[in-house]
């Protein structure tokens, strides 16, 4: 199959992201992680430094760009020539969400399909709200992040969490 891709917030990018779409590469001849630029969601880090932060993610993968987009996903999907959304699947929860995203998509955009990619069991509890509490609390997440978003967790966080709760320098409450 040409071409699919995989759609997120990425808010940042952790290891479960990178299990799915170092997966999802493997099936597509290539692989667009597209990088939603506004969902509605506080988030922790502007859509410049997400992006910047999935392509050093992505850098083992040849096959894989990244880019970011706003408006409707299908819309994206269609102007890049694709056909395929990836998305990825924790627990029942994400079963619910991601059900009713795929039909409101093919409600859109008939000529577009879903694909969802179980996790891997390790990553199973993992999401970027989780790194996030970890990360504000003053825990480790190492295990959890590549290191170069593990840098910028530190950095953004050191600019005082009182950034987190005011919003201000792009920083926000996380969800
Ligand atoms: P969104 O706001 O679109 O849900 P996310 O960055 O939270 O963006 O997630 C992007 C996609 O990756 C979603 O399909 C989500 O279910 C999937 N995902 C997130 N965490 C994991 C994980 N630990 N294992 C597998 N898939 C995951």
């Amino acid at each position: 199959m040409p071409v699919a891709v995989y759609p997120g917030t990425f808010d940042p990018v952790h290891l479960g992201h990178v299990d799915i779409a170092t997966r999802a590469a493997a099936l597509f001849d290539r692989l667009i992680i597209a990088v939603y630029d506004r969902p509605m969601k506080s988030l922790l880090f502007p859509p410049e430094k997400r992006v910047e932060m999935m392509v050093q993610a992505m850098a083992h993968l040849p096959n894989v760009t990244v880019e970011s987009y706003g408006g409707l996903t299908v819309d994206y999907v269609r102007a890049v020539g694709a056909r395929v959304i990836v998305r990825g699947l924790r627990m029942i929860k994400d079963f619910e969400l991601e059900y009713q995203m795929a039909l409101s998509n093919r409600q859109l955009a008939p000529d577009i399909d879903t694909i969802c990619l179980m996790t891997s069991l390790e990553y199973a509890f993992l999401s970027s709200t989780i790194v996030h509490e970890i990360a504000v609390a003053g825990g480790s997440v190492e295990q959890l992040v590549p290191p170069h978003v593990c840098e910028a967790l530190r950095l953004a966080l050191a600019q005082g969490t009182e950034h987190l709760t005011t919003g201000t320098a792009g920083l926000t409450v996380p969800e």
